[in-house]
């Protein structure tokens, strides 16, 4: 199978998750997450129909893009560092891992600077122990009208990265807690929060049971990524 092979069975099991429950498969979408590819494997995907994507590092997506049709829309999906906000604002469609308040502001400071006003999601820390990054509930709680009241910066919803599990079927509770920590805060602050960013190669059709909107699939589609450990 190449590429677009992939490409076209992902967004089959895609279509089917969604009917399994009653969802419009029109409310997902598909972030291609090309990291650690090179720019030809983007091109690949992209001629096959593939326009979002997604990048965990700041310069590697900086390094890919020029060569690349300017129609893609690039996802920032990593642990970002205030140092590289400048740089990455400008290219990035839809900023996924906003994993503390302090980052939101900073993102909040540059975006008035560049004249900016940046789509993020949260990135909520939804395994306790696993996974280094994130909100937890109680601080996302008790910081989001602060963080939704931020000039700039505009939150659309939340994602998470839960910890890996032998079973696709363990990670169910983890996207559920995130959709559920959402209706919560988006009823307490009456701001509608639509996006669920949730779900990779492993366990993106759960994670579309349990209500993603936006579903991060790597290894599926572009196979094995080149280094072990390269992803972070
Ligand atoms: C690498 C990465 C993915 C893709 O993972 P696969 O298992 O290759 O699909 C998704 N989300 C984030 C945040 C990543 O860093």
């Amino acid at each position: 199978m190449d590429i677009a092979d992939r490409l076209t069975e992902i967004l089959d099991r895609i279509n089917s998750a969604a009917l399994r429950v009653g969802r419009n498969p029109d409310e997902i979408q598909l972030v291609a997450v090309s990291k650690t590819h090179p720019p030809e494997a983007v091109q690949e995907a992209y001629e096959a129909g593939q326009r979002i994507f997604g990048e965990s590092r700041v310069q590697e997506l900086l390094a890919k893009a020029p060569s690349l049709p300017s129609s893609i829309r690039w996802h920032f999906i990593g642990h970002l560092q205030a140092n590289k906000i400048r740089k990455l604002l400008p290219v990035s469609e839809l900023v996924h891992g906003v994993d503390s308040p302090e980052l939101a502001l900073d993102i909040d400071r540059v975006a008035a600077d560049l004249g900016l006003f940046p789509r993020v999601l949260l990135e909520v820390n939804v395994s306790g122990e696993g996974t280094k990054f994130g909100f937890k509930p109680d601080v996302l709680r008790a910081r989001i009208d602060e963080l939704l009241a931020l000039p700039r910066v505009q939150i659309e919803g939340l994602m998470a990265i839960p910890a890996p599990v032998a079973d696709p079927e363990e990670v169910r509770p983890a996207f559920r807690l995130l959709r559920e920590l959402r209706d919560e805060i988006s009823a307490a602050s009456g701001t509608p929060l639509p996006v669920l960013s949730m779900g990779m190669s492993g366990d993106y059709e759960i994670a579309i049971e349990e209500g993603a909107t936006l579903v991060r699939v790597g290894t599926a589609i572009f196979g094995h990524r080149p280094k072990p450990g390269a992803e972070l």
